[in-house]
């Protein structure tokens, strides 16, 4: 059986005192499942009070995003062992909007994925094409680059302990969520890729869905064979949302 997540994507969202609100009910209500794991990416600023709430927790907290150096002159940079020092156990990269508006090239997003591993954080790979892409009939060959991009650097052997997350552009904050159909054809043809390379890891790797995932829809998406959990965005800033995905986990 592989470990199943639901990963919460707060983005550039939150305050102190609405945080606080949501990270004391989702302490309250989120159990311990063995072989599950609940988890939210909060912005930098907000980790130290994350960690305060949830450090006795059954919830993990992680990063949006980390640099893709490691220390220096780079005014504004948050490096992957500076977020590990406060707890997280997550970082989020090659999220598509860092893709899109933030400079997140391929080879970048392999940097910070080794980055990531280096300071002991899980990687959660994000990839996903846009809607152009997939009218083009391109979806397999975009996921595969995005996907390729990391293997060349790290190795297949890279990918281990790490988490993929397959996030369609056109389903974020679009309320158009791809089909449970839809998303496991991408997700069973990650899978395979990898395992041309290596069966065991293809067979141990998380595959999350993302994309308008809400407590409505994620059961039918979660009953997919290759589909191990979620990346919520919008629906991870609203408890009983976020709650209920997890319950149909
Ligand atoms: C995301 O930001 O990773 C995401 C999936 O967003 P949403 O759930 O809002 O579509």
């Amino acid at each position: 059986m592989r470990n199943r997540f639901v990963i919460g994507n707060w983005k550039l969202n939150g305050e102190l005192d609405a945080n606080a609100v949501l990270l004391a009910d989702l302490n309250q209500k989120v159990n311990r499942e063995s072989g599950k794991f609940c988890a939210v990416c909060v912005p930098f600023v907000y980790l130290a009070q994350t960690q305060n709430v949830l450090g006795k927790s059954n919830i993990g907290w992680g990063a949006q995003d980390i640099s893709r150096y490691v220390a220096g002159a780079y005014t504004g940079e948050v490096s992957a062992k500076m977020v590990s020092e406060f707890g997280c156990r997550y970082a989020i990269v090659g999220h598509s909007e860092r893709r899109a508006m933030l400079g997140d090239t391929d080879a970048v997003v392999a940097e910070k994925f080794g980055n990531a591993k280096k300071a002991v954080l899980t990687p959660v790979l994000c990839v996903g094409e846009t809607l152009d892409e997939r009218v083009a009939g391109n979806t397999e060959n975009v996921v595969m680059r995005q996907l390729h991009a990391v293997i060349e650097t790290h190795g297949v052997a890279g990918l281990s302990g790490a988490i993929l997350a397959y996030e369609p552009v056109w389903a974020i904050g679009t309320g158009k969520t791809a089909t449970p159909q839809e998303a496991e054809a991408v997700h069973a043809f990650l899978r395979a890729e990898i395992a041309r390379l290596d069966v065991e890891i293809a067979a141990a790797m998380p595959i999350l869905y993302g994309g308008s995932v809400k407590k409505a829809n994620a059961k039918e998406l979660f009953a997919m064979s290759n589909i191990d959990g979620g990346l919520i965005g919008g629906a991870s800033l609203v408890a009983e949302e976020f709650l209920g995905i997890w319950q149909a986990l």
